[in-house]
């Protein structure tokens, strides 16, 4: 029983929210530490193009190396960085070391996209935001084709105004932006033709489904071919959702992402990866 501000003053937390609460503020004075001690290391999943196999990009996701405790996942931390701010610092920290990352690969294949997910939060501060991409990118010496930001569904549409205005902006200097984990954030049709977007990334649980004939991720690509955006299937993991995947078209603008291609890999394994040949071209 939760009950506030009680008469005399006292507050009765109900049995466990004391627990939730002190792990809260443990995790975030942990979180800060760790910042500081650069304990957070970013991993990169590969993304394919469907129709020749090859890899055109990668994703950056964030992990902690919690000393004691382990590698941390990004859904632990994330929610508890946003609450505290920690967020902004780690978010620039991200977006510098992945665009280091990629300047460093495109030596080798120059090409080579990158793509960041982007808070919710940072749209509170947006001209913090468009001045931090754009400075990263000339630092780096790189072009703004050459990065894709994702936003989820559900960030776009909480704020629609505020959030696809940043993204115009963005797009106008260059840079590209993936709708994550679309088909759960409940976009209107209506609204979804103007957004300013270029791929929309189909979430993991449509693929999963797919074992049922998958008239779902059919719908969803021929949707983004109509609105002339390219699609991105994540969480491949069989090769019949591959097969499946790849009798769709045009094959051309279908690019796809999971663990049956590649885990998320530290750097070196990414860059590895990158130098093998790639054999998962429709057959
Ligand atoms: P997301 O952007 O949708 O990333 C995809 C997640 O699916 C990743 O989990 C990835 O490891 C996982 N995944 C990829 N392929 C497969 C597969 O075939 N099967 C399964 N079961 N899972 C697969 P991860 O790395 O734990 O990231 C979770 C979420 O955390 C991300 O979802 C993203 O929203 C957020 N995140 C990660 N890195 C960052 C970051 O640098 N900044 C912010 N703001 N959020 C981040
Ligand atoms: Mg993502
Ligand atoms: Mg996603
Ligand atoms: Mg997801």
């Amino acid at each position: 029983q939760v009950k506030l501000g009680g008469r005399c003053g006292v507050q009765v937390f109900a049995p466990g929210m004391h627990d939730r609460v002190l792990g809260q503020l443990e995790m975030e004075t942990a979180l800060r530490r760790g910042f500081s001690q650069q304990e957070f290391v970013l991993h990169y999943q590969p993304v394919v193009q469907l129709e020749r196999g090859q890899i055109v990009g990668f994703e950056a996701l964030v992990r902690w190396q919690r000393p004691g405790v382990g590698l941390v996942s990004p859904g632990v931390f994330i929610p508890v960085a946003e609450e505290s701010g920690l967020i902004y610092p780690l978010s620039q920290w991200v977006l510098g070391t992945a665009c280091q990352q990629l300047a460093q690969w495109r030596t080798l294949r120059p090409d080579l996209t990158l793509a960041v997910n982007v808070s919710g939060r940072l749209f509170r501060r947006v001209n913090e935001l468009v001045s931090q991409i754009s400075q990263t990118l000339h630092r780096c010496g790189l072009p703004p084709q050459a990065l894709v930001l994702e936003v989820t569904e559900g960030v776009l549409m909480a704020d629609p105004q505020t959030v696809g205005d940043a993204l115009s902006q963005l797009r106008h200097q260059g840079v590209q932006v993936s709708i994550d984990d679309f088909g759960t954030g409940y976009s209107s049709l209506g609204r979804l033709q103007g957004l300013p977007v270029d791929c929309l990334k189909i979430d993991r649980s449509f693929i999963q489904q797919m074992t049922q004939g998958g008239e779902l991720v059919r719908a969803i690509v021929a949707l983004a071919v109509t609105l002339n955006k390219d699609v991105v299937a994540e969480g491949i993991e069989t090769p019949q959702q591959l097969a499946l995947l790849q009798s769709l078209t045009p094959l051309s603008k279908i690019y796809g992402q999971g663990y049956w291609f590649a885990r998320p890999l530290s750097a070196a394994a990414a860059t590895a990866l990158l130098q093998q040949p790639q054999p998962w071209g429709k057959p």
